[in-house]
């Protein structure tokens, strides 16, 4: 059998040990091919059950009763499962605000840390919103700052020696995704920490393509920060509460930018004068969002059974299963790589580039275009980003999705759309 025959795609599924964790999701549309978990997770069944009696008992009969029977504590069992999963000890992570939030809060933390250093570095694949938090953190620090980008010379990955370049004694802050959103290249996140290191600088991850996606150790990196969201490959749902990280021996000298009651020594004292709680509660600003922090423990439950060993092996195997099928079916019709092609450098979404990225992207998320309807989802400006989500993405899945782009692109189905991007793409 070749792995280009659809009888392969349906027998890997067969064989795949993690396959039955798809039907815990909910598909009301089984004809619906979904790719897009690394950008919106899919909701698992159980969450719908536990947010109803979260709303309908703990809200609606036990009301305020319900912040001393576990409310209160809910933030810290959530940060406590998601904790092994980036590698780190349960009092080191808190579930807080946003991701964007949670980089200004660490950002600031450490540029009043390193007073008198003067650059922070990033990389030009970066999320935009990290670097404007960053440009904005300049700003408040009365722009005495720097901000310099490692250049990507093929807009995929940025190479070491790159990123060593930018580093010098006088850097502040070293702030990098761990996997890049449009690309999904890694970096080798020790070396990059060690490195960084060296040169005095502080380190701030953000997992947010790379939690539930990848294995992750911020201990055994030495990491200093992290943060990361939990509606991608996490399925917490849409703008679900984010996560931060602050390895135990800095979190005394560190502070918040945001001195707010939660974060305080003893919230219910209602003492006027701040003083920030001990470790890395004091991260924490107002109260936390229980029905978004309930919705995402059945994921995290999820996740621990699959393992996310297992879950990365079936993403791997899979990434490799759609790189073939684009050399043997797409490559030819004007599709080229836009992840790297290496395991170790790649997170858990391929990018495929053609110049008609945008309308074949409306032509298979539209239904009458005809066959399968997938959901991929498109970054500007020239990339189809197909989302591998082990535990739901199947191996047919994959193989419907490129036989779907090839009769869109050797048809020209695309033609049919206006160029115009659409508000959320
Ligand atoms: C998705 C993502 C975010 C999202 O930030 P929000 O504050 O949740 O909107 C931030 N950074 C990276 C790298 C992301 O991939």
């Amino acid at each position: 059998m070749e792995f280009y025959e659809r009888a392969y795609a349906s027998y890997q599924d067969e064989t795949d040990e993690l396959n039955h964790f798809r039907e815990r999701f909910v598909m009301s549309d089984p004809g619906l091919i979904y790719l897009d978990g690394n950008s919106l997770g899919m909701l698992p069944g159980a969450t719908t059950e536990k947010l109803q009696n979260v709303i309908a008992n703990e809200w609606g009969n036990q009301l305020i009763r319900s912040w001393n029977q576990g409310w209160y504590e809910r933030s810290k069992e959530i940060a406590g499962k998601l904790a092994p999963l980036i590698g780190a000890r349960p009092d080191e992570v808190i579930m807080a605000d946003s991701t964007s939030v949670n980089l200004f809060k660490l950002g600031y933390a450490a540029l009043r840390l390193q007073t008198g250093k003067k650059a922070l570095v990033s990389d030009e694949l970066n999320f935009p919103s990290d670097i404007y938090v960053l440009q904005g953190l300049i700003d408040l620090f009365g722009n005495k700052h720097e901000l310099r980008l490692a250049k990507s010379p093929d807009g995929i990955g940025v190479t070491i020696e790159e990123l060593e370049h930018r580093l010098s004694d006088d850097t502040a802050l070293l702030s990098l995704s761990h996997v890049a959103f449009k690309s999904a290249f890694m970096y080798d996140m020790k070396a990059v920490t060690q490195m960084a290191h060296n040169k005095g600088a502080m380190v701030l991850w953000d997992l947010s393509h790379a939690a539930g996606a990848v294995p992750i150790n911020l201990n055994a990196c030495n990491a200093d920060m992290a943060i990361g969201c939990t509606y991608k490959y996490l399925n917490g749902g849409p703008g679900s509460i984010a996560f931060l990280y602050v390895r135990k021996d800095l979190q005394e000298r560190l502070y918040s930018p945001i001195w707010g009651w939660f974060g305080q020594n003893d919230p219910f004292s209602f003492s006027l004068d701040y003083k920030p709680a001990e470790g890395i509660q004091r991260f924490l600003a107002g109260t936390p969002p229980v029905l978004s922090l309930s919705a995402i423990e059945p994921a995290l439950d999820m996740m621990h059974e699959a393992g996310i060993e297992r879950l990365r092996e079936k993403s791997l195997a899979q990434s490799r299963f759609l790189l073939k099928l684009h050399n043997h079916f797409l490559e030819s019709l004007g599709f080229g790589l836009g992840s790297p092609e290496k395991d170790a450098e790649r997170g858990s979404h391929i990018s495929l580039r053609h110049h008609e990225a945008c309308r074949i992207c409306k032509a298979l998320i539209d239904p009458d275009t005809g066959g399968k309807t997938v959901i991929p989802d498109f970054r500007e400006p020239d990339n189809i980003r197909l989302g591998i989500t082990p535990l739901y993405t199947s191996y047919m899945d994959i193989y419907e999705a490129v036989i779907q782009i090839k009769m869109i692109a050797e048809q020209k189905l695309y033609n049919r759309f206006s160029l115009q991007r659409e508000k959320v793409t």
